[in-house]
């Protein structure tokens, strides 16, 4: 681990829940929690339109599973598949309100190669979904996006980007990951606006492990203040906050 940037939490992973080859439960990524030394554990299942994952009804029961394993507090999230341009996603409101956070993503099935322009405005019109609290893996060329536009509506409305650890590694199979990595962490630390740093992990393999994001901080000169995963306290609070992007409803 680099000093600098202390790794304490990791809230996008996916149990054997989320399908893909993965064979873990949530308490084996648990125990791989605790040794990696995190204190605060997300499992971020992908929304019900990836082929192979779960149903809604998981996210409905989800939110009582237990909030402490191996002495990790855990948060319940989901990882949902931005559905079309107009920003829908494949949870409904209520399951989304009840969850502790969300993340955005734009996924194969779901989507073809579009232009920059409406992938912008269907991550935009995405917001306004109830406890979406991060940008999922952004830095993907295959769909992408107006960096400057997305992240500074994303500041106004308490939306964080990742720097997901899957998009760097050499056998990504994402597209220009380093290179919009780069871009990303450039425009973030112009903005003075916090990034949250994922593994991603399908499993236990890879859970609490951001090395290669951790190299590109490093090589970008990152300010350390902006790496969310440092403060657990901090994400928590910001996951508690009512969202500021909401339309239409209370939640
Ligand atoms: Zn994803
Ligand atoms: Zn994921």
């Amino acid at each position: 681990m680099i000093k600098q940037y202390p790794i304490l939490a990791d809230l996008h992973t996916h149990s054997i829940s989320s399908g893909h080859g993965s064979r873990d439960t949530i308490c084996q990524m648990a125990l791989a929690a605790s040794l990696a030394g995190l204190q605060l554990m997300g499992i971020s299942e992908h929304g019900p339109a990836t082929p192979g994952s779960v149903l809604p009804s998981y996210f409905s029961g989800i939110r009582l599973a237990p909030r402490k394993r191996w002495g990790v507090n855990f948060v319940y999230g989901a990882e949902v598949n931005i559905l079309n341009l107009e920003g829908d996603v494949d949870l409904p409101w209520e399951i989304l309100s009840a969850l502790d956070y969300a993340i955005i993503s734009i996924h194969p099935p779901q989507f073809t190669p579009w232009e920059v322009p409406d992938l912008t405005q269907a991550y935009l019109s995405a917001f306004r979904h109830p406890k979406v609290r991060f940008l999922g893996h952004i830095d993907d060329a295959r769909f992408p996006v107006d960096f400057e536009r997305l992240l500074k509506a994303a500041q106004a409305a308490d939306i964080y980007p990742e720097i997901n650890n899957n998009s760097l590694t050499p056998q990504a199979y994402r597209v220009d990951g380093q290179k919009n990595c780069r871009q990303l962490l450039k425009i973030c630390k112009r903005l003075q606006l916090p990034v949250l740093l994922s593994s991603d992990s399908h499993g236990v393999a890879q859970v609490g492990d951001m090395g290669y994001a951790l190299s590109l901080l490093e090589e970008c000169q990152f300010p350390p203040s902006l790496v969310l995963n440092s403060d657990p306290v901090l994400l928590q609070q910001i996951l508690k906050r009512p969202s500021r992007n909401c339309r239409n409803r209370k939640i």
